[in-house]
């Protein structure tokens, strides 16, 4: 019995539904199955996520998107890492760059050597061996080139983007692939009595769109997966405490960095994220800790330009969805849980989220055992995650306002304590299975925000301490005069993908 799903219905137009529509038109094309897109320009989209991870060039590659077209049209610009201002300590900054430090050596980890080096006075930092953070530091910037071994033949990098039009170019190729636009308010979603699977949304002019698999991706209000089928939420505020977060964006200014800035801030922290027309900022806070109106005067004094708008509110619980997908009914976006933008994963869980499904894409049985394991898979990969943010907040000397104080004191997730475990007596990290963030990332953050190891793994041992000055001493030569030969990042777009 042939039993293909024949139409898919994915409410919500914001990235979390234009990324579904785009990868689902261009993967099952028009001829499988019907797809159907509903979105409400009334609710409007939450549009504030703009900063990305490398793994979204997996995403543009799956839809042969040419990327000078991809940054042009969203006004975008590069990004080779994240710079944490005031995390650790007040005056202290680092970088967590993309892409790796120095080179690992006879099977072991490059952080092994350089932390041996450290701990026996060595001042070179650790961001003197990543090529993206010297690159960052002058504001430098391009693509891999064909050069053999160097590190320039393989820099990772990702994207910053305005999210409206980022969804206004998906919308194009969803459509240009057959996906259908309907704008219309969903105001009731109709269940088959026999097994409360949904089987049509009616919207407020009355139009019922049939469907037969449902992907929600209505944000924070869940319409389908927990206003509709009740699947639970598990609130992660007492390890990430930030609930709001207040947006303005402002005028441009010179020099156009590469990176992401994360400030500190007495109640959680400022992101800054450089578009070609203009620049993102916001504040993500405790309400706990700071009131609207102290949150958004904070900000509108520490803007680089004028202001360009209002300050606009947004309202959030940290955790997620108990299951992200509950009968005919999958949860992508910010309607399956959200963690906090602090290192830019949501966009990335959309693409995880839509990976996953087209691995495990049903028929019309919709076997129990492919929905376990998504859910599964998707907790476990949020969990992960979820650990990597909590570390920035709990791992920092800061202990100047209440609620810097709160996330020191703070109990963290057993996983977590063990990495610490880990990391403080011999600066090991584990990667846990495939978990999101590397050795890198954690050595990174963990020494950035002040972390320190007893001692440095032994099997450091393996080079002789003049072999091993040596050696970095030559890493750091060739990462210097591979970053002299990055242009401007300014340059860099004007040359290749201005808007
Ligand atoms: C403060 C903040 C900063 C962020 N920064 C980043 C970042 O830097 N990087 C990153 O990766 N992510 C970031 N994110 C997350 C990112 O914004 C989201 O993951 C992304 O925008 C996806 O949102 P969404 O599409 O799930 O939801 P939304 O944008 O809320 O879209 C929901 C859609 O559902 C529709 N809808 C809802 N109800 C109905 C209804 N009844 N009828 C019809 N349509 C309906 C709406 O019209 C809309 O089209 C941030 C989030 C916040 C809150």
């Amino acid at each position: 019995m042939d039993a293909r799903i024949r139409k898919i219905v994915i409410v919500g137009g914001g990235t979390a539904g234009w990324m579904t529509a785009a990868a689902l038109g261009k993967v099952l094309g028009r001829d499988y199955a019907e797809i159907v897109l509903v979105e409400s320009d009334e609710i409007g989209i939450v549009g504030v996520g703009e900063a990305t991870i490398p793994q979204i060039g997996i995403f543009n590659r799956l839809l042969d998107l040419d990327e000078n077209e991809f940054v042009r049209r969203t006004k975008g610009s590069f990004k080779l890492g994240i710079q944490f201002v005031d995390w650790g300590r007040k005056g202290h900054r680092y970088f967590h760059p993309f892409g790796p430090f120095g080179v690992d050596m006879e099977g072991v980890s490059f952080h092994a050597y350089w932390l041996r080096l450290a701990q026996g006075g060595d001042p070179h930092p650790v961001t003197d061996y990543s090529l993206q953070s010297m690159a960052a530091a002058e504001n430098r910037f391009m693509r891999s080139i064909d050069a053999g071994r160097s590190p320039l033949s393989n820099i990772a990098y990702a994207f910053h983007f305005d999210a409206g039009l980022y969804a206004r170019f998906l919308r194009g190729r969803a459509e240009a692939d057959g996906v259908v636009r309907r704008e219309g308010k969903i105001v009731e979603v109709s269940r088959r009595p026999a097994d409360g699977f949904i089987d049509a949304v009616v919207l407020e002019s009355g139009e019922r769109i049939d469907g037969e698999l449902f992907i929600d991706c209505s944000g924070f209000r869940g319409l389908l997966i927990e206003q509709t089928l009740k699947a639970g939420y598990e609130d992660w505020t007492r390890w990430l405490p930030c609930d709001r977060a207040v947006a303005v964006p402002c005028e441009s200014v010179e020099p156009l960095t590469p990176y992401t800035r994360s400030t500190a801030r007495d109640a959680g922290w400022q992101w800054r994220i450089p578009l070609q027309h203009r620049i993102g900022n916001g504040y993500v806070y405790s309400s706990d800790h700071i009131s609207d109106d102290e949150a958004a005067a904070t900000l509108l004094a520490n803007l680089d330009g004028a202001p360009l708008a209002d300050p606009r509110f947004l309202r959030f619980v940290t955790g997620r969805r108990k299951q992200a997908w509950v009968k005919n009914v999958v949860a992508i976006g910010l309607s399956a849980g959200f963690i906090e933008p602090l290192e830019s994963t949501s966009i990335h869980l959309i693409q995880s989220g839509i990976a996953k499904l087209l691995q495990m894409f049903p028929d019309r049985e919709f076997p129990a055992a492919d929905r376990d394991r998504f859910n599964r898979m998707t907790a476990r990969e949020m969990e992960q995650v979820r650990d990597f943010i909590i570390l920035h907040y709990n791992v920092s000397e800061r202990d100047d306002t209440a609620f810097w104080r709160r996330c020191r004191d703070m109990d963290v997730p057993d996983t977590l304590k063990e990495k610490y475990r880990l990391f403080e007596t011999t600066g090991r990290i584990f990667r846990e299975d495939d978990e999101l963030f590397n050795d890198t990332s954690w050595f990174a953050v963990m020494i950035g925000q002040g972390l320190k190891p007893k001692r440095y793994d032994p099997v450091a041992d393996l080079l002789s301490r003049e072999e091993t000055t040596r050696r970095l001493h030559e890493i750091r030569r060739v990462m210097r005069t591979c970053a002299d030969q990055m242009p401007g990042h300014a340059d860099f777009i004007r040359k290749t993908c201005a808007a």
